[in-house]
């Protein structure tokens, strides 16, 4: 199993090193040709702007897409941003999920927080159900989810943080900055060919 990170801004490195950690083959992606045989691919927070543009220029919104409607994708905060239908103002997105976001919804920079999420979907990877330390940097708020994409957590006011749609995973936190590697190990079991 190979699993890419989309290398074009943001933190990637802390995804790829999650992921090695985790003993899994990796792979930076920045050009379409990049993304041939992936199992999976997660798209890093950053600026979702940035990422939208630069994913443009280098002519990857059509191959993401492509990709992610047969195989895993996983967005954390701006990667999440990136792969929802609606982000309440133009940018570039894939459109893929049928999630709205509400971008820098939990304020400025200063005004990030880590919070301890009990996640249930977590169960799969560790039956402990222990809860997962994570990070919100000027985080997006998942307003809405439709369709077919359920509600993965949400914090103790109703505000919705993860959300899933069949293979694909978006995140308005950051896992990867803390060091418990449990949701990149449930990824790794949705991304798992079958
Ligand atoms: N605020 C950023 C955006 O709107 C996301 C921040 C992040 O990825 N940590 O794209």
């Amino acid at each position: 199993m190979r699993i890419g990170v989309l290398a074009l801004q943001g933190d990637f490195a802390e995804h790829l090193a999650a992921l090695a950690r985790l003993g899994v083959a990796t792979r930076e992606v920045r050009l379409p040709a990049d993304l041939d045989g992936l199992d999976g691919l997660i798209i890093p927070g950053g600026e979702s702007t940035t990422i939208g543009k630069l994913a443009v220029d280098f002519g990857l919104i059509e191959p993401l897409q492509a990709f992610g409607r047969e195989k895993s994708i996983w967005g954390t905060c701006a990667g999440a941003i990136f792969l929802s239908k609606d982000a309440r103002r133009q940018q570039p997105l894939l459109g893929l999920m049928d999630i709205t976001v509400e971008r820098n919804a939990f304020g400025r920079q200063v005004q990030s927080f880590e919070a301890d999420l009990h996640i249930p979907a977590l169960k799969e990877v560790d039956p402990s159900d222990a809860p997962l330390h994570v990070v919100f940097i000027r985080a997006p708020l998942i307003e809405q989810v439709s369709g077919d994409a359920e509600v993965l957590c949400a914090l103790a006011d109703g505000r919705i943080v993860a959300a899933k749609q069949g293979h694909l995973l978006a995140t308005s936190f950051h896992p990867e900055i803390s060091g418990d590697d449990r949701f990149h190990k449930y990824f790794l079991r949705l991304a798992e060919p079958a």
